[in-house]
């Protein structure tokens, strides 16, 4: 009897497609954090926009909670300093048994052209790129990818640029996702 209970359970569990939740913690750009990062008080707002866009984009597979700490947090992002990487950084790190990473976010882009809303563009990629690491996304070759590596080259102002003019306001970061087809299903088969 407790076999077939066991079974059902596995069965329903299949069927209803549980959710893999990450908890998350992204610091608040403080005064400090400004002064030492040039991040921006909306800031934080962008990196939870991006791992939201990646619950949308996995169907369902996966979820995100803030966590009330940052010590118990699977995904941590901070805002850092222009040592070392261009836009951003992401360390693996296991959080109470779990998989989880760091992620470094650079928000010092230069304002570039003067325009906020690329500033933006720039931060809010970076976070959808670096949490796509974050959920064991690797690099791609696809100049259309989120996770694509800049390492292949290609017209990086219009990397940018592209979902730049899919904005006529910041609000609307919240609805273009800025991921492709192929990160997509890359996306799905990492989480399989
Ligand atoms: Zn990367």
């Amino acid at each position: 009897m407790i076999v077939r209970r066991l079974l059902c359970l596995s069965l329903v569990t299949v069927a209803l497609g549980v959710a893999e939740e990450y908890t998350y913690w992204i610091d608040p750009c403080t005064a400090a954090a400004a002064t030492a990062t040039r991040c921006e008080a909306g800031d934080p707002e962008l990196g939870k926009w991006a791992l939201e866009a990646w619950a949308r984009e996995s169907g369902g597979a996966l979820t995100f909670r803030k966590s009330e700490t940052e010590a118990h947090a699977r995904i941590r992002l901070r805002w850092a300093n222009g040592q070392g990487s261009l836009y951003g950084e992401t360390q693996p790190i296991t959080v109470d048994g779990k998989r989880g990473a760091m992620i470094y976010v650079l928000p010092e882009t230069g304002r570039p052209g003067g325009d906020p809303l690329l500033r933006d563009t720039i931060v809010y990629l970076t976070c959808l790129h670096e949490s796509g690491h974050a959920l064991g996304l690797p690099h791609t070759a696809g100049f259309a990818d989120i996770m694509y590596n800049f390492r292949y080259g290609g017209d990086l102002v219009e990397y940018f640029a592209r979902y730049r003019r899919l904005l006529k306001t910041r609000a609307e970061i919240a609805k273009h996702a800025g991921v492709s087809d192929a990160d997509r299903v890359a996306l799905r088969q990492a989480l399989k």
